[in-house]
């Protein structure tokens, strides 16, 4: 199954952010949105970096609240890991596990196209899980 199958489901729209905006206004919208993590894109790139609610803790915990009026390209990480919408979602879970992250954008000929959670993907497993139990279930049942 592929991240096409997530981003049908949940959409395709990804929150971004300027990297001239400050580490504040990053945790602002993070936490109106109800997200972890914002796409950082000057408008030439489809992916300038990703700031996350890790490098907003990080950064306080470093240099105090001051950090909180620096602008977030200091803290954001620039060498971003993503996937195109073909990617398996296997794939992705494994992206997640070995470089201990819990997002990945999506990106299709240079242009970003949806973002995927560590949310979304444990939401999709459990579905499968569910859809598999009962496929085993009928099948029992009527043979
Ligand atoms: P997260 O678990 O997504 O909150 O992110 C943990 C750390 O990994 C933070 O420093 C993020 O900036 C970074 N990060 C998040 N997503 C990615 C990604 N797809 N590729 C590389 N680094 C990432």
């Amino acid at each position: 199954m592929s991240v096409n199958r997530i981003l049908s489901t949940k959409g395709r729209n990804v929150a971004t952010i300027d990297p001239k905006s400050t580490l504040g206004e990053a945790a602002h919208i993070l936490s109106e949105r109800k997200i972890g993590a914002l796409l950082v894109s000057d408008g030439t790139r489809p992916v300038s970096g990703i700031i996350s609610e890790r490098d907003i803790v990080r950064a306080v915990s470093a240099h105090g609240a001051k950090a909180l009026d620096e602008p977030l390209s200091r803290f954001m990480t620039e060498k971003v890991v993503t996937c195109t919408s073909r990617t398996a979602i296997k794939e992705v879970m494994e992206s997640m596990t070995n470089g201990k992250f819990r997002h990945v954008p999506v990106v299709e000929n240079g242009a970003l196209v949806g973002i995927i959670s560590i949310g979304d993907v444990v939401k999709f497993r459990l579905a499968e899980i569910e859809a598999e139990t009962q496929a085993i279930k009928d099948y029992i049942t009527t043979g």
